[in-house]
């Protein structure tokens, strides 16, 4: 006998869909997060204050950023407005450490990383899911596109994606409400480059934030605020307060504990299975061991795998879920530091003045090596950039009626691009655990050793160039570009560790995200994916939880497991 039929681990993005999932089949589920708790609405704290409410005025200072290793380092999470849902660097001072530089942005809270997420949303195709196969990096992905296809379709219905149907092989379309609408810039740089070179494309950015209302489940569209990463009374953006944990709480078969940092999981070597969580308390440090007859790991990519890791048998430094000997191995996460830019000419769009806000802007889809390897290219699968235009009000000098002049008028348009490229999966880059070393709830720190590589490099200078030439053909002026360190972790989209596949020698999960060595643990989150593509990854992740969750409770209702 269990405690629940269920535990899932993690609330975020992944673990929300989980407990949705499982609860709705009638099971009895307990979702643990190590954060502390977040209602929706009444926790978001600092929605709808203007600057003056918000502590500096949303800017920390720098004496107060350097304070903070990893704000420091990871500026995305240096405003007041939101900091309080990331990881406090001085109640967890350097819980894991960098053998190689390597960023780990994490959540502090119920909900996790869906509260702050930038919601950009996008499909696989075939092309991703060959990949592995075809130039023989990583282990090969035992799911194509048919597979998941399905679940998308499923998770975005219920989360609520804006978007436009373009018919890309390479981005395929999903179930879209009416997208987000480009400003007359973007509209402007899209017209010229899809003529100027044919085959590329500017498309609106899909997204995870509603254009249409959603009554039934008591959320209305986006209200164009840009607020998002404060939390969204108006549940207008897909995050597990507004959208999954609603859903799991009306089943009644939902309970749910924060503040509560599993370890480990407990393991029975005869039977092959989880047989407990085990816990410490984030306030009290007490200890407990919870029971469920399936577990869901859905901590995050990196903190599962650690979670993995640091499930040993007694007196062994080895987990009992690596008999594959590549659990904590192909760790990725995106390169993105290489920015392209530039401005509408004189006399072109001068006249135009938008207002307003959006949630998100443009994208231009990958186009190399789509079908085949391209002839000249000299990196493997390819990248995309997201960007967006604007338009600023003038900074004008002088005073009296020159300056008052001045500020009439306003900057020319710009356009700027950020391109997000695939890395590849490395065996060597990897995770391990430092057992001389403990964080303050007992578990070993995680090392990371993570670098991206020659692939990755040639691949961001290529985006450079191209970058450049697309925008020059489209007619821009003072096009520019340039390149920053590229540190793994930075692009937030980190993957890998505990691999699907097919092989229980090469993989450490299977085609249903269930663990090769044991069929009660299913492992949905990032630390699955056995390569990245270069799209942003979370609708994958939703996608495969739920599909993952059909399958655990038919075996359950078989009896199988
Ligand atoms: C600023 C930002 C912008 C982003 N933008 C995008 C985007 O536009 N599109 C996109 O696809 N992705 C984006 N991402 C990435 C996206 O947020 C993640 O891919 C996604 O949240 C991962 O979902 P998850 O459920 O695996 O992890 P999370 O959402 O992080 O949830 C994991 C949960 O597990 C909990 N947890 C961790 N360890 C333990 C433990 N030991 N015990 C108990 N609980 C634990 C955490 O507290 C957390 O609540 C962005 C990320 C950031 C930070």
């Amino acid at each position: 006998m269990t405690d629940f039929d269920a535990i899932v681990i993690g609330s975020g993005v992944s673990g929300g869909w989980a407990a949705k999932e499982l609860t709705e089949k009638g099971l009895k589920v307990l979702m643990l997060d190590r954060g502390r708790m977040v209602e929706h609405k009444k926790d978001y704290i600092t929605e709808g204050h203007g600057p003056w409410k918000l502590a500096y005025r949303g800017t920390l200072p720098p004496a107060e950023v350097a304070r903070d290793h990893f704000l420091g380092k990871w500026g995305g999470a240096a405003s007041t407005d939101r900091t309080h849902f990331y990881n406090n660097d001085r109640l967890n001072p350097f819980d894991y450490e960098n053998s190689k530089p390597f960023r780990w942005v994490r959540p502090n809270q119920v909900g996790g990383k869906s509260l702050i997420w930038s919601r950009v949303t996008l499909r696989w195709s075939q092309l991703n899911f060959d990949s592995n196969k075809q130039d023989g990096h990583g282990s090969p992905w035992p799911i194509g596109y048919d597979d998941i296809a399905p679940w998308y379709s499923y998770v975005e219905k219920y989360a609520g994606i804006a978007g436009q149907k373009e018919g890309l092989f390479q981005l395929p379309d999903g179930e879209f409400q009416p997208p987000h609408p480009m400003n007359v810039a973007e509209e402007w740089v899209k017209e010229r480059l899809e003529k100027a070179m044919p085959g590329r494309k500017l498309i609106h950015t899909r997204c995870a934030n509603m254009t249409e209302d959603k009554p039934e489940q008591g959320r209305s569209k986006c209200q164009k605020r840009d607020q998002c990463a404060r939390g969204c009374s108006f549940g207008a953006y897909f995050s597990t307060q507004a959208v999954t944990l609603p859903a799991a709480r009306k089943t009644g078969n939902l309970t749910l504990l924060s503040d509560k940092v599993v370890t480990n999981l407990e393991y029975d070597g005869k039977t092959r299975r989880v047989t407990g969580v085990r816990v410490v308390d984030a306030n009290t440090q007490e200890a407990h061991t919870y029971t469920g007859r399936i577990v869901f790991l859905c901590a995050s990519a990196m903190a599962s795998t650690q979670i993995l890791l640091n499930s040993r048998l007694p007196n062994s430094g080895l987990s009992v879920f690596n008999s594959s000997g590549v659990l904590g191995r192909y760790i990725m996460d995106h390169v993105m530091r290489t920015n392209v830019w530039g401005t509408v000419p004189d006399g072109a769009l001068d006249p135009l003045v938008q207002f307003g806000r959006r949630p998100t802007g443009v994208y231009i889809p990958r186009f190399r090596n789509l079908q085949g390897q391209d002839e000249g290219v000299d990196f493997v699968r390819g990248y995309a950039f997201q960007g967006a235009a604007g338009r600023a009000i003038a900074t004008p000098g002088g005073f009296g009626v020159a300056l008052k002049q001045g500020m009439r008028r306003y900057a020319p348009w710009r356009i700027g691009f950020n391109a997000f490229a695939e890395c590849l999966p490395y065996k060597d880059n990897s995770l391990t655990l430092n057992p001389a070393r403990l964080d303050r709830f007992g578990v070993p720190l995680l090392v990371f050793n993570v670098t991206f590589k020659d692939n990755e490099t040639r691949m961001m200078n290529d985006a450079q160039r191209q970058g450049e030439t697309m925008l020059r053909a489209a007619g821009l002026v003072s096009v520019g570009s340039g390149q920053e360190e590229h540190v793994p972790g930075d692009a937030i989209h980190e993957m890998g560790g505990a691999c699907m596949g097919d092989d229980p020698t090469s993989s450490v999960v299977n085609r249903w995200s269930q663990a090769h060595d044991a069929p009660n643990l299913f492992v949905t989150d990032g630390s699955q994916m056995a390569s990245t593509n270069c799209v942003n990854p979370s609708l994958t992740f939703m996608a495969l939880t739920a599909r993952a969750c059909d399958h655990a409770v038919k075996l359950v209702q078989a009896g199988a497991i």
